[in-house]
């Protein structure tokens, strides 16, 4: 994308602004397909679902390529669930993986006939006296290690909040009992983000659940393996190996599934892979200073906007279309406009020296950017456009206003 489309969205819609390349989120879902195809041929009597998990991003333009190009979906809210209902998933095709919801949201999944997979015992328990005699999944905590980028997503082993692990087991079946559940699914996620290195390490956490299932879960039907398929951040990285990950998964899965033969049906969940390297944010270099010895090159884009660098220490190419035609190359932190010491986007990158007003693209923002924007120190959350390979654009959700923020206030 060069400097004048840049600069004529930020005109138009305002900055910063989140913008999706439609031709890159489709060969992502691409991807997915034939990973799904190429497993599902190795393990011939199991038909594999890849829900796509809309927390990464719930824009209804991503939901419905996403549902074009034959995904499934997960949701985890209400809002979630409605719109991916909206975006043209059916009852079918959307599964509901929650953690801690009440009564009320329970009432919703059943009323929409929606599967739902629940992750502790409790609120098993809340789900029976509600709706005894139903399907259920559960998610369970192999006890393993996950994997991730941080140890904020990892969502398995001993430190975690996800999941039942086995010493939990017998009552939980207490439980099911009691209301006459029926245990249709296992579902298991071990953290988000993993790339080729740490393939051995999923297996592991897969071996982990398939050994679970094999001693507590044998009438299962449904396997679900969750997501965390991993995306390249840094330039150094290589993009994650499918046919190599359906390999070392088909290595586990084969002997497995042919003991469990009333396991109809495998489930994953990525949610990142699909939109991620899809997406950029762009803004606008606002302020340039050189203090301790340091270059600070301050901009819109707040931590508000893109929360990964500050909450996870999350890398992110960072590029700027400068005008400054020296195009000196200093080493800066690049940081955003909310008054926190950890509103940086970037620490000690090598960057042209910018002139005020310049544009500056932080890449692979298409997943968990958006999604986890705020209002923090009251500032707006910006517009999301789609650009398509003809240059045409979209504008998929409109920039916040203060009068949008105002609406809910009781003033008195
Ligand atoms: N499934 C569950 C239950 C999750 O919590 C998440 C996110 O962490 C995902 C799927 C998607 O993970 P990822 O974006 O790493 O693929």
């Amino acid at each position: 994308m060069n400097l004048e489309l840049l600069t004529e969205l930020i005109e138009k819609y305002g900055s910063p602004l989140y913008i999706y390349d439609n031709k890159i989120l489709q060969e992502r879902c691409e991807k997915m397909m034939k990973f799904k195809k190429t497993l599902e041929a190795k393990l011939n009597h199991v038909k594999i679902n890849i829900h796509y998990s809309s927390k990464a991003n719930s824009n209804p333009a991503i939901l419905k390529i996403v549902k074009n190009m034959g995904l499934y979906a997960d949701s985890m809210s209400p809002f979630e669930l409605k719109m991916c209902q909206k975006s043209g998933f059916n009852k079918k095709e959307i599964l509901y993986v929650c953690n801690n919801i009440d009564k009320n949201e329970m009432k919703l999944v059943n009323k929409e006939g929606i599967l739902i997979c629940l992750d502790s015992i409790s609120q098993v328990e809340a789900w029976g006296e509600l709706f005894p005699n139903t399907d259920i999944m559960i998610r369970i905590n192999p006890g393993i290690r996950g994997v991730g980028h941080s140890k904020k997503v990892i969502t398995s082993g001993k430190e975690t909040k996800f999941g039942i692990s086995e010493e939990n087991f017998t009552e939980l079946f207490r439980v099911i009992k009691k209301h006459n559940l029926n245990l249709i699914g296992i579902h298991q996620h071990l953290g988000s983000l993993f790339l080729n290195d740490k393939i051995d390490d999923y297996i592991q956490g897969v071996k982990s659940g398939l050994e679970l299932i094999n001693k507590y879960f044998p009438d299962i039907k449904i396997l679900d393996l969750g997501g965390g398929f991993g995306v390249p951040y840094k330039p150094e990285e290589k993009a994650l190996d499918f046919n190599l990950l359906a390999d070392r998964l088909y290595a586990v899965l084969k002997d497995f599934l042919d003991e469990n033969p009333n396991i109809h049906e495998l489930k994953f969940e990525p949610g990142r892979y699909i939109p991620c390297e899809s997406g950029m944010i762009i803004g606008k270099v606002i302020a340039n200073k050189y203090e301790n010895k340091t270059w600070w090159i301050g901009t819109d884009i707040g931590m508000n906007q893109l929360v990964r660098p500050s909450m996870y220490n999350a890398y992110h190419e960072i590029n700027i279309l400068t005008q400054n035609e020296k195009k000196k190359i200093v080493k800066a932190n690049v940081c955003g406009n909310i008054c926190e010491s950890s509103d940086i986007l970037g620490k000690n990158i090598y960057l042209p020296l910018p002139n005020i007003d310049d544009i500056i693209i932080v890449k692979n923002a298409g997943a968990y950017g958006y999604s986890m924007a705020s209002n923090y120190t009251g500032r707006l959350r910006p517009a999301e456009v789609m650009i398509y390979g003809d240059n045409s654009e979209k504008l998929i959700r409109k920039r916040e206003t203060i009068e949008y923020l105002e609406e809910n206030i009781v003033w008195d």
